[in-house]
């Protein structure tokens, strides 16, 4: 066992709670509580996490149990001046994508209260929607002292290192080609990434809507716990910085 593993579950907030659940058992049969959740405080101005106790307190639990808890925006969607560019290349939903740093920071320190209130300490780091980042994101995450980052090639530290390369394998359920092509990307993945020293596998709550999608997280996942030891991202910190 050479490697190590980091999975995630993205986009976590009271409107997804029920595939949370779903997704939550199906990568804990092969990592235990070794993931990543990515909470969402308030997805499209929807589903605010504030005042909602009872999510609160499942946001608590899990963190108890040892889950890392990474901010994931704000509100999730491009409400701003999203590019055309952006708009096709992610639905809408890259809500850091375009944001000057005053922005930025304007809402990850919202979202950090929001979210570190509800788990009882630091979150582990700020994970973009869609994985895009404004340069005035990457000031922002500096001046915050985020300790992790990733997007879909790399995982950094804001300001420091690069703590890993290579793609993240993420499955598509908005439509038919696009899951056809997730498949087939996974099942490339689960072996061709073997060889690299940290694998990220990345689920969201649309996934569970998908058996074929199901079937290749659980193929993918039961393949790489062979190399790799599910981790948390805060082991490949080599010293935690404090916030
Ligand atoms: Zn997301």
């Amino acid at each position: 066992m050479t490697g190590r593993l980091l999975a995630s579950i993205h986009d976590v907030s009271p409107r997804s709670e029920a595939a949370v659940d779903v997704l939550l058992n199906a990568l804990g049969r092969h990592v235990g509580q070794r993931l990543a959740m990515l909470v969402v405080p308030d997805h499209w101005n929807e589903a605010p996490i504030a005042g909602n106790r009872a999510f609160q307190a499942r946001l608590r639990g899990w963190a108890d149990a040892g889950i890392e808890m990474f901010l994931h925006g704000w509100c999730h969607r491009d409400d701003r001046q999203a590019t055309l560019a952006s708009r096709h290349m992610t639905a809408g939903e890259g809500e850091f994508s375009s944001l000057d740093a005053a922005e930025a920071s304007a809402r990850i320190e919202r979202g950090l209260a929001v979210v570190e209130d509800a788990i009882g300490r630091s979150v582990a780091g700020f994970i973009a929607p869609a994985w895009l980042y404004s340069e005035g994101t990457h000031q922002a995450l500096v001046a915050h002292k985020l300790p992790l980052a990733e997007d879909h090639m790399t995982l950094w530290q804001p300001g420091g290192a690069t703590l890993a390369r290579g793609p993240v394998i993420t499955w598509a359920s908005r439509s038919r080609p696009r899951i056809a092509s997730s498949l087939a990307v996974a099942a490339l993945g689960r072996y061709a990434l073997k060889l690299l020293p940290v694998v990220r596998v990345a689920v969201h709550p649309g996934d569970v809507t998908v058996p074929a999608i199901m079937a290749s997280i659980d193929a993918t996942l039961a393949r790489l716990v062979t190399s790799h030891a599910p981790s948390r991202y805060a082991d490949l910190v080599p010293q935690s910085p404090v916030r």
